[in-house]
């Protein structure tokens, strides 16, 4: 049955119990956190993802035929064919990478998308909400980003401070005492998922901080307070053995490059937030998904390999302050 497709979660004492039913049947998760599930999310590469998601975009103008000798109106059916293979193949290949976002990919647009009912309606609303539910993904993620970046620092989480995130939150309780999921919370969507755990995070009071030294968001293990994160970022050293040991200077440095990196990201995910929005009055400095991972990939590499010890801070700013849109166009 399709309705039975979903992630089945629930959570206490801080750990996230999970059950996935994919169309290829039940895939184990193991046990995590709210805390580290939203971290990792974060910090996911959708590039690949995004790509797909602006030819659909591309495509959607011409799903209603204009040219000379056809029936004003009409639909494409060429064009039609080719945006739901292409949003198949999306969701199959995602239930190969990851089954967890393949199948709340998969169960989003499941409920999302029309009844067919054989008009040209029909199609121009199925097009418009397969968009419509690709791109609230990667919406999610950046809001994903922006609630760590408001929690970053407080001491323990407040609803209060990820009240605003929280509106929409749906939560399904499977019952049923023959039910083996009983207890658990169903989801059929990112969206749904992550707002759940993040409702979580902050009752089990987890706190985040950013690392001084990578700039990443993490989960301190003790209540004491902590600078530096546990992710080896230089020969098999991690942030915690590295940065206390910087020279003054070398720590400047550092943070001119970590703050110019985050600085960026946020002014092009504007950009590209921008393109998107059908009543605002479009710009040239616009961005495409796809030109703002073209951006995002080659900075996060320069960031990582300064860090590294591979780049310099000049070779590294260079590449996190280049503009896409208008280093493309001089080409
Ligand atoms: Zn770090």
């Amino acid at each position: 049955m399709k309705n039975d497709f979903g992630v089945y979660a629930k959570s206490s004492g801080g750990v996230l119990q999970r059950r996935l039913l994919t169309v290829n049947g039940k895939v184990p998760l193991p046990d995590s956190t709210p805390g580290a599930e939203i971290i990792d999310f974060s910090e996911l590469n959708f590039h690949t993802y995004a790509v797909i998601i602006d030819q659909l975009i591309t495509c959607q103008p011409y799903l209603v035929k204009t040219e000379k000798g056809e029936h004003f109106g009409e639909i494409d059916n060429n064009v039609y064919g080719f945006i739901v293979d292409m949003t198949n193949d999306l969701v199959s290949t995602m239930e190969k990478e990851s089954p967890l976002f393949g199948t709340l990919t998969r169960t989003a647009l499941a409920d999302n998308l029309p009844q067919d009912d054989g008009t040209a309606m029909h199609c121009l609303h199925t097009a418009q909400e397969i968009i419509h539910t690709l791109t609230d993904v990667i919406a999610c993620q950046f809001e994903m980003n922006d609630v760590l970046d408001a929690l970053c620092g407080k001491g323990n989480p407040s609803l209060d401070t990820v009240g605003g995130f929280l509106k929409d939150v749906q939560l399904t309780e499977v019952t049923g005492l023959s039910n083996p999921l009983a207890g658990y919370y169903r989801f059929r969507s990112m969206e749904d998922y992550y707002h759940f755990l993040l409702l979580r995070m902050v009752e089990d009071k987890t706190r985040v901080a950013r690392c001084e030294c990578c700039g990443r968001f993490f989960i301190p293990r003790t209540r004491a307070a902590t600078k530096y994160c546990d992710r080896v970022i230089r020969d098999g050293k991690t942030c915690k053995q590295i940065a206390p040991a910087l020279k003054h200077q070398q720590q400047a440095e550092r943070d001119k490059v970590i703050n110019a990196f985050d600085r960026a990201k946020r002014r092009m995910y504007k950009r590209y937030d921008r393109a998107l929005a059908g009543n605002k009055k479009h710009s040239p400095r616009d961005l495409s998904l796809k030109d703002y991972y073209a951006w995002l990939d080659p900075a996060t590499r320069a960031r990582d390999e300064y860090l590294a010890g591979k780049l310099t801070a000049e070779q590294a700013l260079a590449v996190i302050e280049a503009d896409p849109v208008k280093d493309a166009a001089t080409q």
